[in-house]
């Protein structure tokens, strides 16, 4: 199957050593990006005029908290997942499936729900997103032949540090060598608790530990202090902001990372469903406040919930380059704003209107239902339309 989108205004590649790419067309041939140029006019089964508008990676969350299909106890909300594709996210990350009802804290318990939560997500996309999941929580007691073990079945991820009786550095320090053998990407919890009974993590803790990823660097929900923040921008880390923290200190780490050309290693989720909701547009606004408040270049900003998340993840979508997943989101400004495109409209504080979503090259949807109209809209003109329904 082939796609051919013609007609792009603005193209964001979601690579931050090269943010935008000088090109108006995408050709799309069975799920990947199979070609990029000026005034492409292949034969193809669906066209779509993208108007004049802006093309850019689908959205990665890096911090999302599933269970089971696209149900979460913790705001007893459905479809949650299906709303945040609606606010252009095609892949979102696990940090942990810590809301399950009567979660297993034993090491065969944490096991199974790891595996059945990596092997479920990975035989479903809730709105066609790609859920990468089976996160488990720490806990005191697990071995190396574990992590084997979990690695063998399928688990890639070790959700948030911290969440479980692994609280310390010490403690952590081997279990993530450990996994770091086995192929898994390790994030660890930072800041205040989220809930009682946990403990703060601090930097101290992080740099004993070291993860992949400084979770929620601006807490999820309270921050550490803006020091610890310096010393944390000041490793080969990654830096995690989110919605659902403090934004003040999301500011904070930017500048800080600006500073020490350490943007490369800023990625972006919601940290949601949380106590804070479920926020369907949340890594759209998280963009809008890098871009918006925080001075930071759009095309940039965009780099940083896409292409910066797939290379901490190892992802083969997330960038615009031949052979790259056909992940995409199609987007202007909204009507009435005071800019022009949608990059602009992240600077000006607003949120871009989204027309249309790919996954794997398909047509997920046309005009989202959450964000609010884009002042054009993308449009197919040969071949296959959004699917019915969709908004
Ligand atoms: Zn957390």
């Amino acid at each position: 199957m082939k796609t051919l989108i013609r007609n792009i205004g603005v193209l964001a590649s979601g690579d931050i050593r090269q943010p935008l790419l000088d090109a108006d067309s995408l050709v799309l041939r069975d799920g990947v990006i199979a070609g990029i140029g000026r005034g492409l006019d292949e034969d193809a089964d669906t066209v779509v005029d993208a108007r004049g508008t802006t093309v850019m990676p689908g959205l990665i969350d890096s911090h999302v908290h599933p269970v089971f299909g696209d149900f979460t106890p913790r705001q007893r909300t459905v479809d949650f997942i299906d709303s945040a594709m609606n606010g252009g996210v095609t892949t979102a990350i696990s940090a942990g499936e810590v809301h399950l009802p009567g979660r297993p804290k034993d090491v065969v318990g944490l096991k199974a729900l790891a595996i059945v939560a990596a092997k479920a997500y990975a035989n479903f996309r809730p709105g066609g997103v790609k859920v990468e999941a089976g996160a488990p929580i720490l806990e005191l007691g697990l071995t190396e032949a574990d992590f084997a073990e979990m690695a063998a079945a399928g688990v890639k991820l070790v959700g948030e540090i911290g969440l479980g009786s692994v609280r310390t550095g010490e403690d952590a320090a081997p279990m993530v060598r450990w996994a770091k053998q086995h192929g898994m990407t390790v994030t660890i919890h930072t800041g205040g608790p989220s809930i009682a009974g946990s403990n703060p993590i601090t930097a101290e803790i992080v740099l004993e530990a070291r993860p992949h990823v400084v979770g929620h660097i601006n807490g999820g929900t309270t921050s550490m202090s803006p020091a610890e923040i310096e010393r944390l921008v000041a490793t080969d880390m990654a830096l995690e902001i989110v919605q659902c923290g403090n934004a003040r200190t999301a500011l904070h780490t930017l500048r800080t990372a600006l500073d020490a050309g350490a943007t490369g290693r800023i990625i972006v989720g919601n940290d949601a469903p949380s106590g804070t909701g479920v926020i369907p547009l949340g890594v759209l606004r998280t963009l809008s406040l890098l871009a918006g408040l925080g001075g930071m270049a759009p095309a940039e900003a965009v780099a940083c919930a896409t292409g910066n998340t797939a290379r901490v993840y190892e992802l083969d979508t997330g960038v615009i380059a031949v052979g790259r997943a056909a992940d995409l989101v199609i987007c202007d400004a909204p009507t009435g704003s005071v800019a022009r495109e949608a990059l602009g409209a992240l600077t000006a504080g607003d949120l871009p209107g989204i027309s249309m979503v790919f996954i794997d090259g398909r047509i997920i949807i046309g005009r989202s239902r959450n964000t609010p109209p884009a002042a054009r809209a993308a449009e197919v003109v040969k071949g296959a339309g959004p699917s019915a329904g969709a908004h």
